[in-house]
């Protein structure tokens, strides 16, 4: 962080579900390392098909009961389309992206062979079978990846990284080139019909708030290698990162959004002070 540069970091949910335990940690993490700094709050709806106008207001109840609070106007990623194809054609004017039609079993099927069998932070390591396609070629239907090797060439990099003030602090985490050509892959920028991805909208919204520091589960901590590559691409300030522990379940499972149980609304209901439930999560 640049000296004097005020710290600013974000919770950025996606209004699909109720938010729960896990949510809560996430979100009084980033509120409590932003401060003295300032606390944003920024809605992941891309995915219109999953994301409901009720489960955004009830994200914005939540976290008033949680006793947080944030700037207005609240940035929402559907309002961010045009700046998100912006990025995409200057990447594209780099000739880096390809159109891609491959649906997942015809990517499962590729790969069938059991030594090409990797798992990414984006799940099986894409074959490569439409990185031959121009973008002129694109169709409505095809998603548009980014070819990594070209990507890296065009650097000049043999390794990407950034550095977790939590996760080994002061030092940089790296992936190599080949580690990422092998382990990451093309990485979609723009899902079929969607204009965009998680990986390449965070970056860009990262960067349009002038967000210093980047909280965010540990599940994610793979993803973050894709974000430094794309923020060294599009000449982005790269951020520094925390990556925070998981709140698990009594069997030790990752929380998820239908886990209603858990939900901070159910604890709510049942009478539980705010104080309460940051007391189950540890804080
Ligand atoms: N919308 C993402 C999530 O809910 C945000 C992750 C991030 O902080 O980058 O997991």
């Amino acid at each position: 962080m640049a000296f004097g540069a005020v710290r600013r970091t974000r919770f950025a949910p996606s209004p699909t579900g109720p938010l729960h335990l896990g949510h809560a940690f996430a979100a009084l993490t980033a509120a409590r390392l932003a401060d003295p700094g300032e606390f944003l709050l920024r809605i992941e709806d891309i995915d219109r098909s999953r994301c409901r106008p009720e489960w955004e207001a009830a994200i914005h109840e939540d976290l008033r009961w949680l006793g947080l609070d944030w700037p207005q106007p609240v940035m929402r990623q559907s309002d961010r389309l045009p700046a998100y194809r912006a990025a995409l054609d200057r990447l594209a004017g780099m000739g880096l992206l390809y159109p891609c039609r491959c649906r997942r079993a015809d990517i499962a099927a590729a790969l069938s062979a059991p030594q090409e069998g990797m798992i990414g932070p984006d799940g099986p390591i894409y074959p490569g079978t439409c990185r031959g396609r121009a973008m002129e070629d694109a169709g409505p239907d095809d998603a548009i990846r980014l070819d990594v090797r070209r990507a890296f060439e065009r650097l000049g990099f043999d390794r990407i990284g950034f550095h977790d003030e939590a996760v080994l602090p002061g030092q940089r985490h790296d992936l190599t080139a080949e580690d990422f050509i092998a382990g990451v892959g093309d990485v979609v920028l723009a899902r079929r019909g969607m204009g965009t991805s998680y990986h390449l909208s965070v970056i860009v919204d990262d960067a349009a708030q002038g967000i210093t520091l980047v909280t965010r589960g540990k599940d994610l901590f793979d993803s973050t290698y894709i974000h430094a590559l794309l923020q060294a691409l599009l000449d982005l300030p790269q951020p520094l990162y925390h990556h925070h522990r998981l709140i698990r379940d009594a069997a030790g499972k990752r929380l998820a959004k239908r886990d209603d149980a858990r939900a901070i609304r159910s604890y709510r209901e049942a009478g539980l002070t705010p104080a309460e439930v940051c007391g189950l999560v540890g804080l």
